[in-house]
């Protein structure tokens, strides 16, 4: 009779018995059953749960084409772990009239091996469980003793890699975090975070690590910041920022067919909380103004997936900016980003372009060329009235307060404030950039087709701190004659504290022209 051998080390296994051991007790095995083995099969790495084991299915299509009679493997499970894998292929087997043979005392070619084989696959299955149990065990003990089980996290120095033998916080990449919060808390989008530190050249938390596939060059991927709030992940998700170390959050495990790995959340009950207050790099305060912000946002998509948008399109709303104002625009009804869209390019409200009518009921397109040129004129008339240092300069000092709650952050000096009464360029404070002089916002204005042509995401950001945010933008009057109403934010740095409001009611098809 033709014989095939296989052979399969999981990665748990793999110091006990090597492929070439199990190998070699199956040859044995042959020899005594006077079999002639004409293939060998074999998986390293994979679990006997997995289905698409190579090897295994090799082995499977080689019984399909009858190429041999008789399967020899070292034990049952080697074959399987999965029971109902097992009965499935176990009745094809019988149907091709090929027979399995292992070391652990299976031969189908014997009448009344069924109820072995099933006394076998219950045991495998069990000692499987059995693993799983007494790593999660040690696992939580050390998790418990303060010794966190995870892996290695931004911010710190795993234990195997510090001098003392514990987790240790590494300055540098602290330094990195704390800006990250700040920057997010001040309003400033996952995605522009990723960039600036990309631009900076800081190493990403993947960039060091020994992976087999290197994740997008080593670069910073907004995804890694803002990563899952529920699930924990992302650099504004982890609590041991915070001095909090929560082991068994999630649970990892191979899918069932496939054997790719997913992750599913625990419920609470089962999370064991632990507390390292000397891991601490983010203050309570910013770490509730990040959650605020999360909230905030979570709560607009939703609002927008309840307008009657996709999730994606709810996300995609001024996801990639494009013109000079791109992000800079909301819609005064809604909320949403303004967008440019048809041939004509006029801005309009994306909630209205993606969600229709209904989800928003602003009629407003205005041309983006003839509105640009408006706003700016505006902004430039403003930055040269006489008061405009004064105010730059308070309401720099309102902003800096709102934000170093803690000692953390340093409000400005008095050093910066004559550096900026000065003109002197920009000066920083702690980890928030101070603003810069009204003259150089002047000239900013002045040059600014330039500048976007050169650079255009700085100078979108230049422009967004100048007006604090965003320009909302309001309809006003019926539908015939639509009016534009903008006003700059009060609650942030920028020009809110000049003034007010902006009212430049002006016929839609008429919008142009210098002042306002
Ligand atoms: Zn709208």
């Amino acid at each position: 009779m033709k014989a095939a051998l296989y052979a399969r080390v999981s990665t748990n296994e793999q110091r006990k018995e090597s492929i070439d051991d199990q190998l070699r007790e199956c040859r044995e095995l042959c020899r005594r059953h006077d079999l002639d083995v004409i293939e060998e099969y074999s998986d390293r790495g994979r679990s006997g749960n997995e289905v698409n084991r190579p090897g295994y299915q090799k082995l499977l299509r080689a019984a399909r084409h009858r190429d041999y009679d008789v399967i020899v493997a070292h034990e049952l499970s080697r074959l399987w772990r999965s029971e109902s894998e097992m009965h499935a292929i176990k009745e094809e087997l019988e149907y091709l009239n090929v027979h399995v043979v292992t070391d652990d005392g299976i031969d189908t070619r014997i009448v009344g091996m069924d109820i072995l084989i099933a006394v076998k696959g219950a045991m495998a299955k069990q000692e499987l469980r059995q693993i799983a149990h007494r790593t999660h065990r040690a696992l939580k003990g050390l998790a418990l003793d303060g010794r966190s089980a995870g892996g290695k996290c931004y911010g710190y120095f795993a234990a195997t890699k510090s001098g003392t033998g514990k987790r240790e916080i590494n300055e540098a990449q602290a330094r990195e975090v704390r800006r990250i919060f700040v920057w997010y808390a001040a309003g400033k989008s996952p995605r522009w975070i990723a960039e600036r530190l990309n631009e900076e050249s800081v190493s990403s938390p993947g960039s060091d690590w020994e992976r087999t596939k290197r994740r997008r060059d080593g670069k910073w991927l907004a995804s890694a910041i803002h990563g899952d709030p529920k699930r924990g992940s992302g650099i504004l998700n982890n609590e041991l920022y915070i001095g909090r170390y929560i082991w068994n959050r999630r649970q990892s495990r191979k899918k069932l067919r496939s054997g790719n790995r997913e992750f599913l959340l625990r419920p609470p009950e089962e999370w064991v909380t632990t507390s390292h207050p000397e891991l601490r790099i983010v203050s309570d305060d910013t770490w509730r103004e990040v959650k605020a912000r999360q909230r905030e946002r979570a709560d607009q998509i939703g609002a927008r997936v309840r307008l009657g948008l996709s999730k994606y399109q709810a996300y995609a709303i001024g996801a990639y900016p494009k013109y000079l104002l791109s992000g800079l625009l909301r819609c005064g009804l809604c909320g949403s980003n303004l967008i440019v869209s048809g041939p004509a390019q006029g801005y309009v409200c994306a909630t209205r372009v993606n969600g229709g009518l209904g989800a928003c009921s602003n009629r407003l397109r205005l041309p983006r060329v003839r509105l640009e040129r408006m706003l700016l004129s505006w902004i430039q008339s403003v930055l040269i009235g006489a008061e405009s240092e004064q105010c730059l300069l308070r309401a720099w000092r309102a902003r800096s307060r709102e934000n170093s709650p803690g000692a953390e952050y340093a409000a400005p000096g008095r050093d910066a404030e004559l550096k900026l009464a000065a003109g002197v360029g920009s000066a920083t404070a702690g980890e928030i950039d101070a603003p810069r002089s009204s003259k150089y916002y002047e000239q900013f204005v002045t040059t600014i087709a330039a500048r976007f042509q050169e650079n255009p995401r700085e100078t979108r950001a230049t422009l967004s701190d100048l007006i604090g945010g965003a320009i909302r933008l309001i309809p006003k009057g019926g539908t015939q004659e639509l009016a534009v109403h903008c006003e700059f934010s009060n609650a942030t740095f920028g020009l809110a504290q000049l003034s007010n409001s902006l009212t430049a009611t002006r016929h839609a098809g008429n919008l142009g022209g210098t002042g306002c």
